[in-house]
This record gives C-alpha cells, structure tokens and sequence, in this order.
C-alpha cells in the first residue's frame, strides 16, 4: 500500500454515480466489499469460503503443498476479481481497455466513474506502459490482465479497503486487483486536462502509486502470497526507486534514530508507530539483498520463496555468512553513514528534498 503523508480533502462528493439514470443518487456499496489492503482483513463470505476449500488438507510450506497453496491463491484472486466487476457493475462504472505496451505484456481494464474518463486513461496508459519492467525486475510472468479500481476520492477508497477515516492510502492492492486513488484527488484538478506529459501527470507518474501496486501484484504472484508484510513494502518501494526514483524520505525515517529491529519488522509490521520509519527500513534491508551475488540477489531470493523457502531462509542462502550482519542492522547503519556524508557535503541535498506525498 501507497500511504500519502497527510490525509486529503475528497474532490468528489457523488463519487460513483452513474451517468445517467441515478438522477445523482450514490450508488449504495455493497456492505461484505472485501478489500482490505496488502492483506484481507475482512474477508467476505464467498472468499473466505473457496480459500477454505482451496487450503483443506493442504501443508504449509512443504514442497508437496506448494502447489495447492498456488491453487488456494489463484482461487481467491479469481474470486476477488469477480467480486470487483460485480461491484464496479453495480455502481455503474465504465470500463477502459488499455492494449499491452508489448508482446507478452498485460493488457489493463481500468474501472472508473464515468466522468473521470481523461484520469483513467492517463492510469491505465501507465499501468500498461510500467507493468513489462516491473514483471520482468522481479522474474514474474505477467497475468494477461491488469484490473486497475480509480477511486474518486479517499472517502470512498477507505470505504473500499476498510479503513478508518484518517488512512491516506493513495494505492492499494488486493488479491489481484489494483487501487488507485484518482490523482486529481491529490494533486488537484489539472489545468492541462490529465494529458500524458503535463506537469499533473508526470509528477503523477514520479510520486503516484501505479509503480509500487504493480510490484505488489507481481511479488503476490511470484510468491503465491507468501510475502511477510516488511517484505512486501520492501520489495514494492525498492521496485519504486528503481523504476522512478521515487524514495520515500521525511525528517521522521531518518535513520539516526533509535530503530526498529529486524524482529518488531517481521513480527509486527502492520503495527509499529511509526510507518515511515518501518518502510525505509524494510526499503533499505531489500536494497541490500538486491545488492548480493552481483546485483542479483533479490532475484534468487524470490526464486527460492518461489520454491517454498521463507524470506529468512531465503536470505540466509543468499547472503551466507553476510547474513548475521543484515539481519542485525548493517544495513541501515550503512544507509545512515551515507545519509550524514551528504548532509556534510552540503546543505540542500538531505532530508526533506523530497515532495510530499509518500507512501
Ligand atoms: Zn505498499
């Protein structure tokens, strides 16, 4: 999940009506709307049903049950997606269609309230366009279809993804599907009409959330949902900076600072106080393991999650006798020995440089 730093204002007070015939009236929301972002906090009924079928006898982790927990996965994203038509069908949202950027690339279906259609298409062009290198950098065949929700505005995402008032999410992926909140829901209308290369748009496509969903979604496949919640953030804001440049800093992650260890990351991630500081920290340990045998060590780390290792083991494989040391924090006091040079080096360049909106 993308995080803005601050909450913003809803643009759009009839999110979701139709077009026409709704005479204006909001289209009532399903009350089991199963969403919950990175993972199902509330399952509906009909999905906590098939991942119950699909995982009936089958062991976790055990290369004999790998292929039944791919099955109990691909059952629950196929049922997510058939609940995100009938929902979007319901609210009388439109349906874009966005061809593949290239061969064995995925096409992109961007559900959108119909009056949103310049911002949809800007979405779904750079979902399209992102989605080749994304599933390439972390070695995942792409689905033949991305599903992109554009979501009006906070409001109704939070509705959508069960969350309380105050979250600012502005990205979100779910089970297969992708959440995006609608720029102009934090950017502001754009006077240049949502064109690819206005000012909107690009700084849409630096700081928006189109990139770290798609790594999400192409991480989930990879490992068939087996990805540790620091992991997954890890991996989605490292795709990011890789991709865009996009690196989520603010005086509150900087990294001189009493931190979190490798186990609260692990055992309670979705909990700690400060989320700016969890995910640098999760961004920075991923961006060491990337840095492992010449460059390709967050490859052979998924490739072993892939085959049912953990993260750990993962790591520990690949990393051999530098694991001890990343585990207990090298990393970060190495990110934190870079951040101070630059600080020396001159004032302008730190901390604080980056624009507002973070994840
Ligand atoms: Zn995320």
């Amino acid at each position: 999940m993308k995080i803005a730093r601050a909450a913003v204002q809803p643009t759009f007070d009839e999110a979701w009506t139709t077009g026409g015939g709704g005479a204006g009236a909001p289209v009532p929301r399903a009350p089991q709307a199963p969403a919950a972002p990175r993972r199902a906090r509330r399952a509906g009924a009909a999905l906590a049903l098939a991942l119950a079928l699909a995982l009936a006898g089958a062991p976790q982790a055990a290369p004999a049950g790998a292929g039944l927990a791919a099955a109990a996965h691909a059952a629950e994203r196929a049922a997510a997606a058939g609940w995100t038509t009938a929902q979007m069908a319901a609210r009388g949202a439109a349906a874009l269609d966005v061809p593949p950027a290239a061969a064995g690339a995925p096409s992109v279906r961007v559900w959108y309230s119909p009056r949103m259609s310049a911002e949809a298409r800007l979405v779904g062009n750079l979902a399209a366009r992102s989605a080749p290198a994304v599933f390439h950098d972390l070695g995942v065949r792409p689905p033949a279809r991305v599903t992109v929700v554009l979501e009006p505005d906070q409001a109704t995402m939070n509705a959508d993804l069960h969350l309380g008032s105050s979250a600012s999410p502005m990205g979100a992926y779910w089970r297969g599907v992708v959440w995006v909140l609608a720029p102009s829901a934090w950017l502001g209308p754009d006077p240049e009409g949502w064109s690819a290369f206005s000012a909107q748009a690009r700084t849409f496509a630096h700081d928006g959330p189109v990139v770290h969903e798609l790594a999400h979604m192409a991480l989930d496949l990879k490992v068939a949902g087996r990805a540790p919640a620091w992991f997954d953030e890890g991996v989605a804001q490292w795709e990011e900076a890789r991709r865009t440049g996009f690196v989520w800093r603010e005086p509150a992650n900087d990294l001189d600072q009493p931190l979190y260890s490798y186990e609260e990351l692990s055992r309670s991630f979705d909990r700690l106080s400060n989320v700016a500081l969890a995910y640098r920290e999760a961004y920075v340990l991923v961006d060491a393991l990337s840095r492992a045998q010449g460059g390709h060590g967050l490859q052979a780390v998924l490739d072993r999650m892939a085959a049912g290792a953990t993260v750990d083991e993962a790591a520990h494989e690949v990393l051999g006798a530098g694991y001890a040391d990343w585990r207990g924090g090298a990393p970060w006091r190495a990110a934190a020995a870079a951040d101070a040079a630059v600080a020396r080096a001159g004032a302008g360049s730190g901390a604080g440089a980056q624009p507002a909106a973070g994840r």
